[in-house]
């Protein structure tokens, strides 16, 4: 009689044990799911709030005019400008000061390349001169672009054109062969 007792104590007592660890191994499951979506939320939260800052198209203000928001900026200076400021000529836009300096001057082709979206550097090797040159020579150079659809291979191919003027490509040359990296 007893020994039946004490089994019947020994089973409550087994199956107790293990509900109390069923239990206890439930509470830490959910813990630590909880924490794992909360941790989750807290990225999403942190993902979005850059990406939602850097949606905000960061407009450019006219240089001379710091409230008026710029069109576009001088072929030669590079600087932006609202529309009252710039100048058109062709189908390039200019600062007043530097339509006078690109009208006057006696421009030359210095050199017309194409450029394709597999091998974009040497378009940019020409923009880098351009800004160095006028950052440190005053020396301006206009890059003339255009673009031609290639129907057969459906790509965009563009073209620039590089004009310096007549005085200056003596310089230019140098400068671009001292860089190493055209001609
Ligand atoms: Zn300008
Ligand atoms: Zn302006």
């Amino acid at each position: 009689m007893t020994d039946k007792y004490f089994t019947l104590i020994l089973v409550v007592l087994v199956l107790a044990i293990v509900i109390l660890i069923a239990l206890v191994g439930l509470m830490i499951f959910f813990f630590f799911k909880f924490q794992k979506q909360q941790s989750l939320t807290n990225n999403v939260q942190t993902n979005v709030t850059p990406i939602a800052k850097k949606s905000l198209p960061e407009t450019r203000m006219c240089s001379v005019h710091p409230d008026l928001a710029a069109a576009t900026s001088c072929a030669v200076c590079d600087e932006y400008f609202c529309s009252n400021c710039l100048r058109q000529h062709e189908n390039l836009y200019f600062c007043s000061p530097h339509l006078h300096l690109f009208l006057e001057g006696q421009w030359k082709e210095y050199d017309s390349i194409q450029t394709s979206a597999s091998d974009p550097e040497n378009g940019v090797r020409y923009y880098e001169l351009k800004r160095k040159l006028w950052r440190d020579q005053n020396i301006p150079m206009v890059i003339l672009t255009h673009y031609k659809i290639d129907v057969d291979t459906d790509t965009i191919n563009t073209f620039l054109k590089v004009l310096v003027r007549e005085n200056d490509m003596k310089y230019v040359k140098k400068e671009s062969a001292h860089e190493g990296r055209i001609h």
